[in-house]
């Protein structure tokens, strides 16, 4: 007899049974497309960071005497950027899944 991927009901949450639903969950290569289970052999998943090298910027008394006007600009060009696109410029990471021959394909050469 086969196993329930919903394994029992507490109120109005249904409880799923992680050894069957593991089976049922279909993941595809976000390279090629080919269809992949989540327990797959020939399943990895790539994790990209990509962040703005410069450290948070450090700003003095000095800076701020003289510079109000700067400063002042800066603030209102922030108030008025794509905060998507801010977000862009300082920090984003990625995670893929990868078939076998894709994974190979990524390690020979990672920039394409
Ligand atoms: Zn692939």
């Amino acid at each position: 007899m086969a196993e329930a991927a919903c394994v029992r009901i507490r109120g109005t949450e249904t409880v799923f049974n992680p050894r069957v639903v593991s089976f049922m969950i279909r993941y595809e290569c976000d390279r090629c497309g080919a269809g992949l289970r989540a327990n797959d052999p020939q399943r990895y998943i790539v994790k990209i960071e990509i962040y703005a090298a410069a450290g948070p910027a450090e700003i003095s008394d000095d800076d701020l005497r003289g510079n109000a006007g700067s400063v002042e600009e800066l603030v209102t060009e922030l108030a008025r950027a794509d905060p998507d696109e801010i977000e862009d410029q300082v920090y984003r990471c990625f995670r893929l899944d990868l078939c076998d021959q894709c994974r190979k394909a990524l390690i020979a050469k990672p920039l394409g």
